[in-house]
């Protein structure tokens, strides 16, 4: 740290060297004594020393010099370095100078030449204590400042953030109070939710009780369809086996065997139709259909079943123009058959009438009208569904699965219409039906298959049977000899394959698809690999729609349904085998 200054200024170059000598004395090397003789003079030192890093808390000044005076030269630098104090040496001094001097120049004091060197050393010590305590109290100012400035800002800061912090709050509490009222929202909706639920689940056990309950009466009503037909088969079969039975009574009976037969047939089409319903396995075939020879066919199909009915009138109205539209003619043919055979069934006397009818040449509008027994109100839309039945002593009597409507009116749908029905209780029925309409230019080709069986000459061919069941083989062996067809049995695939091997005059194989040892399949895609020009036919169990594309992919060239109908089976066998057939 560099000495401090005490600065002399005195024109009289004696009386300088004199309170040089003095200072030095009394505070030997404790500060550097600096001098000057004039007032310009020392205005520009104390610059300069300031300006070195040097510290000047001592001003000491002759008053009466030459230029500027003493008190003058003390306001000028007080001006500049307030800080210093200034001591005023006089011989002569106005009270008007030492006024000017104590008001303008922070004058500590004015010592009368000539000086006590007591009083001397004794004003420049407590004048420099004063100088330090003045330092001392400004530094403790500027840090008393400093801190209540860095307080303020603190207090700033931290109301800024007890301001943000109360803004942080509020948003909080907006929120929570949303989230609250987003919270209240759930709640109610999620109890109208387990309302809507319960109501739900509650229709739905009651609709599952109530399927229950169908499905119980469905099991007691198609055993008892089922059993009806069979109690003819086995009671009329009885009766052709019995040695004395006449020749018209056998007549008779075979007649009965095979109507419930077809029964047999229809019921279980009809399980099998509503199940590929549900998996949705049907789709329409379209082509072109004339309306008005479907309506004549059915007309005169229905007029010959009719012939026994005296009561019963059957006519056909409506439209009298030709009518074509592509749509899938079998299934309007089964719909219609449906809906008359109900007619019927439910019209002890009185007329049916099958009409139809083009409106707005957008739809065709079916109807089935009967004077029967009619439909009370709160069935009209029952009998659509499955299983569902009027309980009249006529139902009881002529049974019937509940199935017929629930397939027509799914077919309906199919083909892109609706149905529904207008009826009163003693009054009759109609059953009304729609279906898109949509022309054809042409009238679609009829091929009709005037196939017969007697128009060809099996006789010579050989077939090999591949069947496990014997009953199913006796039927297709009695069939195929009855033509002079050679017969070969296979009772497994296995077998079917071994015999393909050996015997290379088989000219046709007929291959179960289901049996033991070895499947259908396995044993087609054998002999494909050594015989794959021999035609197999695969028999498939009752229409079942992967079966026939199961059979196909595996290399068979055609397929046929069980039950085998003789004409269809010939009509395949011919369809296959006929260069190697003799015309007959
Ligand atoms: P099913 O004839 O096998 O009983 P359907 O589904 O064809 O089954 O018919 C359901 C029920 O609708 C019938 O049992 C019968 O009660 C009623 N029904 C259908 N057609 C008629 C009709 N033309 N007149 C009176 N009732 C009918």
């Amino acid at each position: 740290m560099k000495k401090r200054i005490i600065f002399c200024v005195d024109d009289e170059k004696i009386v300088l060297n004199a309170l040089k000598s003095e200072l030095k004395n009394s505070f030997g090397d404790q500060y550097i004594i600096e001098t000057a003789e004039h007032a310009a003079e020392a205005l520009e030192t104390i610059d300069e020393l300031l300006a070195s890093g040097y510290e000047i808390p001592i001003i000491i000044s002759d008053y009466a010099m030459p230029g500027i005076k003493g008190d003058e030269f003390l306001e000028l630098s007080h001006k500049k370095n307030p800080q210093i104090l200034n001591i005023l040496l006089t011989g002569q001094a106005t009270i008007e100078g030492v006024t000017n001097s104590i008001n303008n120049a922070n004058l500590f004091r004015y010592i009368p030449k000539p000086w006590e060197n007591h009083d001397l050393t004794l004003t420049i010590e407590q004048a420099i204590k004063s100088y330090d305590q003045e330092l001392t109290l400004q530094r403790q100012n500027k840090e008393l400042r400093e801190l209540s400035q860095s307080l303020e800002k603190k207090v700033e800061q931290r109301t800024q953030e007890l301001q943000n912090m109360n803004l942080l709050l509020l948003e909080n509490q907006q929120e929570i109070s949303l989230k609250n009222e987003e919270l209240e929202n759930h709640r109610n909706n999620l109890e109208k939710l387990i309302e809507i639920r319960t109501h739900e689940l509650n229709i739905a056990k009651q609709k599952a009780e109530e399927s229950d309950q169908l499905k119980s009466a469905f099991m007691a009503n198609i055993s008892h369809e089922i059993r009806t037909p069979m109690n003819g088969i086995i009671g009329f079969v009885e009766l052709l086996k019995a040695p004395d039975t006449d020749e018209s009574l056998k007549a008779e009976a075979m007649e009965i065997i095979e109507k419930c037969s077809f029964q047999l047939m229809n019921i279980i089409t009809d399980i099998v139709e509503i199940s590929k319903l549900d998996s949705k396995q049907i789709k329409p075939v379209l082509s072109g259909c004339m309306i008005h020879k479907l309506q004549a066919n059915l007309h005169a199909i229905f007029l010959r079943n009719m012939a026994n009915k005296n009561d019963l009138k059957f006519i056909k109205t409506g439209f009298d123009k030709e009518l074509t539209c592509i749509t899938d003619e079998v299934k309007l043919n089964q719909i219609l058959t449906n809906l008359i055979t109900n007619a019927i069934k439910n019209t002890p006397s009185g007329t049916i009438e099958l009409g139809y009818s083009l409106r707005k040449n957008t739809d065709i509008l079916f109807y089935v009208r009967d004077t029967g027994i009619g439909i009370p109100k709160e069935f009209h839309e029952l009998i659509f569904e499955r299983f569902r039945q009027v309980d009249t002593k006529l139902n009881r009597e002529k049974g019937g699965t509940g199935l017929g409507l629930a397939i027509s009116k799914a077919y309906v749908e199919l083909l892109g219409g609706t149905m529904w029905v207008e009826s009163n209780p003693n009054e009759g029925s109609t059953f009304f039906f729609t279906i898109p309409y949509k022309p054809i230019n042409q009238e679609p080709l009829v091929v009709k298959n005037g196939f017969s069986c007697h128009d060809k000459n099996f006789a010579g061919l050989t077939i090999l049977v591949a069947e496990d069941i014997d009953t199913n083989f006796k039927l297709i062996d009695y069939v195929l000899k009855k033509e002079k067809i050679n017969v070969i049995r296979a009772i497994n695939g296995e077998e079917a394959v071994n015999i393909c091997r050996t015997k290379t005059a088989i000219d046709l194989v007929l291959m179960d698809m289901k049996m033991p040892v070895m499947d259908g399949i396995e044993a087609t895609k054998k002999i494909m690999e050594f015989r794959h020009d021999l035609p197999i036919i695969a028999q498939t169990a009752y229409a079942f729609s992967g079966d026939k594309e199961k059979a196909l992919e595996c290399g068979c060239i055609d397929y046929i349904s069980k039950p085998i109908k003789s004409t269809e089976l010939f009509q395949l066998i011919s369809k296959h085998l006929s260069p190697k057939m003799a015309t007959g």
